[in-house]
């Protein structure tokens, strides 16, 4: 036995330190709980906010959130909830599609935050035991130490939880060969909702242990004589109205509740029905898991058809080979790839008449290495399905890929359909309500075929992209959801789509189970005999409808089973939309263009819910989720805070309240991970910084956002006056003083100014080296605030390293700064300010054949990308083209290539700068640091948390070194000896760390490498 915490995350900041009043009509209810909750209660109205939306296109706002720290929590919830007649609706991360997680009045219990731990893994068993919150790629990085993984693997388990998977029965590309959640899940503990614990599992029928569970006559024993009644007396019902698909999800499991087990004994296991009741029947604390041996090596071969159709009739001969993944993709799926900067490199390979291809993956365990190895075997595999598909059948093409990155490539192309779907610019947007209906692979291109009709009769189109080999189509249909027109066809759609599935032996959902979408046409599906077993089932595990009531069955009224109340009457999917008719929205007079992202509340409401940013894995977004685990710091969070201020929810002054500036808005460090990483792009650093600008406009500021606005200055001053500068906050008491008076963090090291600045060291060095008639290129050398007075040691680097590729450097004395400091604190007016200084110095230079190169990333990025949101014309875009980071433009061009290196036998650790990782720029470094001759391990690191000014605040010191903490894990975990980054932010947070000096920048490192 082997238990384990999954993901080294142990950085906590739990205080927001806000007052967080309670919505008056929940605060007894609130009290209570908090007299008897050990975990954080909060009945707010922003909280209400947050948990109001998950990854649909629903919004219902609940009483409130309990984050519980205990099966006791849970239960003391649960039996206080059913005291004051209030809902329960449990909640991993949020990522439904079909609106399952919000629900009007409900107390919400989220387990992301402190119940997600593994309990248990048994290797030899196959079994690992997990709580309810647990993320289901942090159970996987655990698993891999074993050569295990858990089988169902939905797009979103980087941030789903498992049993929010149990919930939704959900799966994932490989269902073809493994199946759904149902399938691995044995055990569980859950806690009823009358208070009463029951361990689910399989007991075999008319048992010694089956008489005593009924014999007992208490609630578990009617919940087990109930359930085996329903089965036997709708057997035939049952055989009849459940397809026979690899994924159906719709209803309840009644069809799987009863089974012959590997003993061929007849046996019933409560846990079955528990899978994919969207947390209707009772809350899961914990589950047992089977899990399956990870097949250690894939191989995938992409089919190309120039027919959607031929494609389709495909996918069932696809399956009789032994394959892990049949997928599809459409044409419009590689026309928006084509069009979209991150993406277009994924699509190059794909010939531009294909209409549609077929993705087919294979495993070393469906096909094991023969004598000539693994690789033989994948092409042996895959010449059988080319002689089929090309030779033979109507693919016109073939992409095979065998190796690591080359099948990472396809399956990112795959993984595009929905941000690109949903990157979509406009109000019409392809939106999910059907978007996982199943029928049998055999019947997929006839069913496609009318689908087009139901389209075209609505007057609408959508992309193809699907589980084709399980027959799960990912279907969009593009609609308006802010007009009643586009409401009322979602509706008639759902209707024509669900006849059409059932035509096709299908089930209306394959994969996103029931909620608020599809709850409504679930009768259609299952008839009224089973229909009727669906409510005898939710009434006797729920007398009171109180679980997430409305999802998966309804009641016809009052008068029908449960409460004399219209809890969970009727299902109607138009009701609690996210948008709907009277939706509106204010459009800010913004300071930044966002014509590119069609306008200010566009950008906010690209946010569709889908929680990436609840990810902590990889790339940067979102740090400050991944230190406080808390909902209000994701970026989704943040965006649906300022969406409920431009729409009318909260009044928009709220914005400029305390509370909205400092939980919103202060607590996001600027990073700009959200930029890149989000997949539809919500940039909330840009996003912030226009609403602080506002900010300021109407309320003024502090002296120290105005210090750090302006730090420049203050910079410039503190260099003349060294070392006298540098010694007052030395003085005993001043730091306590300075964060007493201006809110600076006392334990924060500050920044020593320094007397000779880089620009007063060029000069003194008689300036250029290399003429610039007998240079290769020209490069002025941008001084920003932190090189030029307090850090010169990397610019000075820079200098010696381009000289020493021939180059003509000059460091200019006559810019402005680049404004960084002033963006970050949303200083718009003197950004743009100094924006056209630079600008308009520096367009004639770059006319000249100069490039800008900074060795300060965030510099860098500014020129290159905020610049461009406040400047127009043809000087910004070409200063803007010209500017690059140090190492990227040696990297770039190759300049290192001139150089002579002998670097030292090093391992260096390299952490890049969140700003550059967000341009797609950071991968320079690295090459460059290679090339001199050095091993890299580069980190897939977040941002430091210093960002900029962020980590100096007193108020987010706590925070600033949470997340910090994550970076210094990553560090302590590689196997580098020196530790290297070129933001001066994150050297200083590297070197706060105890006995620790700031470490190099990465120029310097190739500095020490020339020979
Ligand atoms: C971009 C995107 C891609 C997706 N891809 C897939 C995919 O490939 N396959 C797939 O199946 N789904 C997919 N989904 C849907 C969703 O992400 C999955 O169903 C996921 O498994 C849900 O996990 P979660 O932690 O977010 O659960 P939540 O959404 O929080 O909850 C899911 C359901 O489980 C219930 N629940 C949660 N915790 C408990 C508990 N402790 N006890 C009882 N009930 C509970 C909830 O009430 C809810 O009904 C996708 C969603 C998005 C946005
Ligand atoms: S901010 Fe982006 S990643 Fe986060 S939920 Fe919204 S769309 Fe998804
Ligand atoms: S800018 Fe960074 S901190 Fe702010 S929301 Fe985006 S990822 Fe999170």
């Amino acid at each position: 036995m082997a238990s384990s915490r999954s993901d080294g995350w142990d950085a906590s900041v739990t205080s927001l330190g806000m007052d967080r009043p309670d919505v008056p009509e929940y605060s007894a209810f609130a009290d209570q709980l908090r007299e008897q909750v050990s975990g954080d209660v909060q009945f707010d109205e922003y909280t209400q906010i947050l948990y109001a939306t998950d990854g649909s296109i629903y919004q219902a706002r609940p009483a409130g959130v309990v984050l519980p720290k205990s099966v006791d929590d849970v239960k003391a919830t649960i039996s206080l909830a059913a005291e004051h007649d209030i809902p329960v609706l449990p909640r991993g991360a949020g990522s439904s599609l079909g609106g399952q997680t919000v629900g009007r009045g409900c107390v919400v219990l989220d387990f992301t935050k402190y119940m997600d731990d593994i309990v248990e893994i048994s290797p030899d068993e196959k079994l690992a035991k997990v709580q309810p919150g647990l993320v289901q790629d942090h159970l996987d990085a655990t698993l891999a130490e074993y050569g295990l993984k858990f089988a169902p693997d939905p797009a979103s388990s980087n941030r789903a939880t498992v049993v929010g998977g149990i919930g939704n029965n959900s799966t994932g590309a490989h269902s073809v060969r493994y199946g759904i959640s149902d399938a691995y899940t044995e055990e569980l503990q859950v806690i009823l909702p009358n208070g009463d614990p029951i361990h689910t599992r399989e007991v075999v029928l008319d048992s010694e242990e089956y008489n005593e569970i009924v014999e007992a006559d208490d609630f578990e024993a009617n919940l087990y004589t109930t359930v085996r009644e329903l089965v036997e007396n709708n057997q035939d019902e049952i055989d009849d109205k459940y397809p026979s698909l690899k994924r159906s999800v719709s209803g309840y499991n009644l069809q799987k509740v009863i089974y012959e087990n590997e003993d061929g004994e007849e046996v019933i296991n409560l846990s079955k029905l528990f899978v994919g009741a969207e947390g209707t029947l009772g809350v899961i604390v914990e589950a047992t898991v089977s899990l399956v041996t990870k097949p250690e090596e894939t191989a995938l071969a992409l089919y190309c058809f120039t027919d959607l159709i031929d494609a389709l009739k495909a996918v069932p001969e696809a399956l009789e080979y032994p394959v892990s993944a049949v997928e599809l993709m459409d044409d419009e799926v590689f026309r928006l790839a084509r069009e979209s900067e991150g993406y277009a490199k994924f699509a190059e390979p794909i010939p531009e008449d294909a209409a549609a291809a077929l993705m087919l993956e294979w495993d070393n365990e469906l096909i094991p290495a023969g004598e000539d190895g693994q690789r033989a075997a994948f092409e042996d595999a895959v010449g059988d399905t080319n002689a089929h598909f090309v030779d033979e059948g109507d693919a016109f093409d073939v992409i095979e890929a065998y190796t690591d990155e080359d099948q990472a490539k396809l399956w990112k192309l795959r993984k595009a359909a929905i941000p690109l779907l949903m990157g979509l610019q406009g109000d019409p947007k392809p939106y999910p309500f059907i978007e996982d209906a199943t029928v049998p692979p055999e019947e997929l291109a006839e069913y496609v075929q009318k689908f087009e009709d139901v389209l075209e009769d609505h007057g609408t189109s959508a992309a193809y992209f699907a589980h084709a080999g399980s027959g799960t189509l990912h279907i969009r249909p593009i609609l308006n959801l802010k007009e009643d027109e586009g409401i009322q066809k979602m509706h008639s759609i759902t209707d024509d789509v669900t006849d059409l599935v059932i035509e096709h032996h299908g089930a209306f959902s394959g994969e996103h189970g029931d909620g608020m979408a599809r709850t409504e046409f679930n009768p259609k599906m299952y008839g009224d005999q089973l229909w009727e077993a669906f409510k005898v089932l939710k009434t006797t595990f729920d007398p009171n409808w109180l679980m997430n009531p409305g999802n998966v069955v309804y009641r016809d009224g009052p008068e029908d089973h449960g409460p004399d109340n219209d809890r969970g009457v009727g299902a109607d999917n138009r009701e609690n939309l996210r948008y709907g008719a009277a939706y509106q929205s204010i459009e800010p007079t913004a300071e930044l263009d966002f014509e590119d992202e069609g306008g200010f509340s566009h950008l906010v409401e690209l946010c569709n819910g889908c929680g990436t940013c609840r990810q902590t894995d990889s790339d940067v977004m979102c740090p400050t989720y991944r230190a406080s685990k808390e909902e209000i710091q994701t970026t989704r969070g943040r965006a649906n805070m300022l969406r409920a201020a431009i729409s009318g929810e909260i009044p928009y002054e709220e914005i400029h309240s305390d509370r909205f500036q400092k939980e919103v808005l202060d607590l996001c460090v600027g990073c700009k991970g959200c930029k890149s990483d989000c997949p539809t792009g919500v940039d909330m650093a840009k996003l912030k910084a226009e609403v602080k600008h506002e900010h300021h406009r109407e309320e003024g500021s502090s002296l120290r956002s105005k210090i750090f606005g302006n730090i420049d200055k203050y910079s410039a001053l503190g260099s003349k006056l060294a070392p006298i500068s540098n010694i007052g906050p030395k003085v005993p008491g001043a730091r306590l003083v300075m964060e007493k008076t201006l809110g600076i963090a006392r334990d924060r090291q500050l920044p020593t100014f320094k007397r000779q600045t880089l620009e007063k060291w060029f000069d003194s060095r008689g300036g250029p080296a290399i003429p610039e008639e007998e240079a290769d290129a020209k490069v002025l050398l941008f001084p920003d605030t932190f090189t030029n007075y307090s850090y010169p040691e990397p610019g000075k680097a820079a200098v010696e390293v381009l000289e020493a590729a021939n180059i003509h450097v000059d460091v200019p004395g006559d810019l402005a700064p680049s404004g960084r400091a002033a963006f970050s604190m949303g200083y718009l007016d003197s950004v743009r300010e100094h924006a056209e200084t630079n600008v308009e110095k520096l367009a004639p230079m770059v006319d000249d054949g100069w490039s800008i190169a900074f060795v300060e990333p965030s510099d860098a990025v500014m020129f290159q990308d905020e610049y461009l949101d406040m400047l127009d014309g043809e000087d910004v875009q070409k200063v803007s083209a010209a500017a690059y980071g140090v190492l990227e433009y040696m990297d770039a061009g190759r300049v290192d290539e001139e150089i002579s290196f002998d670097a030292p036998a090093e391992t260096l650790t390299y952490h890049g700068h969140c700003n550059q990782k967000a341009t797609n720029k950071d991968h320079h470094a690295v090459g460059v640091l290679r090339r001199a001759g050095y091993s890299v391990d580069p980190l897939d690191s977040s941002c430091c948390g210093m960002a900029g000014s962020f980590g100096y605040e007193a108020e987010h010191y706590e925070l600033s070194k949470a997340i910090g903490q994550i970076l210094f894990d990553q560090v302590e975990e590689s196997d580098g000896e020196t530790v290297t980054a070129p933001g001066a932010s994150c050297r200083s947070q590297l070197g706060d760390r105890p006995g620790e000096e700031n470490p190099p920048h990465p120029i310097e490192k190739v500095a020490d490498a020339l020979n």
